[in-house]
């Protein structure tokens, strides 16, 4: 018999178990609370966007905006973000078809077109690009070999061991420079006695294995991802309800039977939550699960990052299709030095999201949640964004149109770090299951949430043997 399945929330994760479980015949619901597809994923028309829904969907993603340039008042009354669109704020993924979300695609039967780049590193003379030269890559051929090849045996016995000690034991030369920066790219914490070696690790070795490249973006952003995974849903008969509000899941007898919306109750045979799990309690009850379940999921904690998008008149175009990274020394912030990102991808006219001949540079600055909601802080933060973009561009603000800088204290919805343990898809509820970016699975961000879909459309699998 057909299995009923109800997806809590339209993220990126919800939307792709979705996609996945319609297509092999399970009959899929979707109840998302906002209007707008995609959750922390989602695009923004500035076409028709208006200043008050701005600001509410950003509040409603624990997001605000501090600064822009003019004021957002300004940049709204003077239709200035017409012809652009724009995700939450900076987003950038794995490129390629081998990477995480272009495989999800292709498992759905679909394509979309994903523009890719190597990472740069910006430094006081300007940039050096790519940041692993083919000579780096001799150099660091037998460590990369034997990363390779190394077995989950070796990754576990790294899992506990933080990058700072890596770095310690057997960091040299430009080693220590790629050491520093791509785990704390890789998991939005500055912290390195934080970060996991084995994580970071796990991550190289997986991309290194699909070859995909290290950076990429949608052509038309982000929404054609959940386009792609609506359309797929609504193909196969599934059906997605927008601005409906799940307020509680039914337990009964130890397992999930169905929901409740404000107007009616719903039965179904699996229930899977895509919502942040620091949420999951005000939708069921906590004495359906052990305490210390309730205790490790209420305070677990997400990342941070000042993002800033530019419309500029003009770039080079040498930095076109680039992505850099930049590292701030002694930044006076959590793990002492500050890594963020300048990405021109987006600039790229086949990118499809700015009007003709602007061009559209998106950048982030990583730091902690407590950090993106001090003012003080961030000022630092936005001086570090816009010193390191005048070294690409000398004097970029004579060639600005506007400037916004998002905040975001739940840009992952939990960290990956040593301490800050991810909870497994599969419940202790029987027919409840998580996926998004805050449960175990590999990679973070959108990557994350792309593969505990994955994993969880295998396990359903196995279970119900429906494929
Ligand atoms: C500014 C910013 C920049 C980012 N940059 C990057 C990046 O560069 N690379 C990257 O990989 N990731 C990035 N991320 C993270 C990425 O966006 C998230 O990891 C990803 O979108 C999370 O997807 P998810 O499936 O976990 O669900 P979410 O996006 O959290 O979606 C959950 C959905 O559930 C809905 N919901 C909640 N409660 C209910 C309810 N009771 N009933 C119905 N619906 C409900 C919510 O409205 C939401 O739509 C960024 C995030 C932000 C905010």
């Amino acid at each position: 018999m057909t299995k009923k399945v109800c997806v809590i929330g339209a993220g990126i994760g919800g939307l792709t178990i979705g996609a996945l479980l319609s297509k092999k015949g399970y009959s899929v619901t979707l109840f998302e609370k906002e209007k707008i597809l995609g959750g922390r994923s989602l695009t923004f028309n500035g076409d028709t966007l208006t200043l008050e829904d701005y600001r509410n969907t950003l509040s409603k993603f624990s997001m605000s905006v501090p600064f822009s340039e003019p004021s957002l008042e300004d940049i709204f009354n003077k239709n200035m973000l017409k012809g652009y669109t724009l995700d939450l704020g900076f987003h950038s993924i794995e490129g390629g078809t081998m990477s995480d979300i272009g495989r999800a695609i292709i498992d759905t039967g679909n394509k979309v077109e994903m523009l890719g780049t190597k990472l740069g590193l910006i430094n006081n003379n300007g940039f050096m690009f790519p940041l692993v030269t083919t000579k780096d890559k001799f150099r660091f051929l037998p460590s990369i070999l034997r990363l390779y090849l190394s077995g989950e045996s070796t990754m576990k016995r790294l899992d506990k061991q933080s990058i700072a000690e890596t770095i310690k034991i057997y960091g040299k030369g430009k080693m220590i420079t790629i050491l520093e920066l791509l785990p704390r790219v890789a998991t939005t914490v500055n912290d390195l006695n934080k970060i996991s070696t084995g994580e970071s690790f796990r991550a190289t070795q997986s991309s290194l294995r699909r070859g995909s490249s290290p950076v990429g973006y949608p052509r038309g952003g982000l929404v054609s991802l959940s386009n792609t995974f609506s359309e797929e849903i609504k193909r196969n008969n599934g059906k997605i309800h927008l601005g409906k509000k799940i307020n509680e899941i039914i337990i009964d007898n130890g397992s999930a039977s169905g929901v409740k919306t404000d107007d009616k109750e719903y039965n179904f045979d699996i229930v899977i939550s895509n919502i942040l799990v620091q949420h999951l309690f005000n939708i069921i009850s906590e004495k359906h699960f052990p305490k210390n379940y309730v205790d490790n999921l209420k305070s677990l904690e997400g990342t941070g990052s000042l993002c800033a998008y530019y419309s500029l008149n003009k770039i080079d175009p040498k930095l076109i299709g680039k992505s850099f990274l930049f590292i701030e020394r002694d930044a006076g912030i959590k793990g002492n030095d500050a890594v963020g990102m300048i990405e021109f991808v987006t600039a790229l006219p086949e990118a499809g999201i700015s009007p003709n001949s602007k061009y559209l540079v998106q950048s982030y600055i990583i730091c902690t949640p407590e950090e993106a909601k001090s003012k003080k802080t961030l000022e630092k933060l936005r001086e570090m964004l816009d010193r390191n973009l005048e070294i690409l561009i000398p004097n970029f603000h004579s060639l600005l149109n506007w400037a916004i800088y998002p905040t975001v204290w739940h840009l992952d919805g939990v960290a990956k770090t040593i301490d800050n343990i991810k909870p497994d898809i599969k419940t202790p509820i029987s027919n409840l299951y998580l996926v998004g970016d805050c449960v175990k699975a590999p990679g973070i961000g959108i990557n994350c949430a792309v593969n505990s879909a994955r994993i969880l459309d295998d396990m359903l699998e196995k279970t119900f043997n429906t494929s």
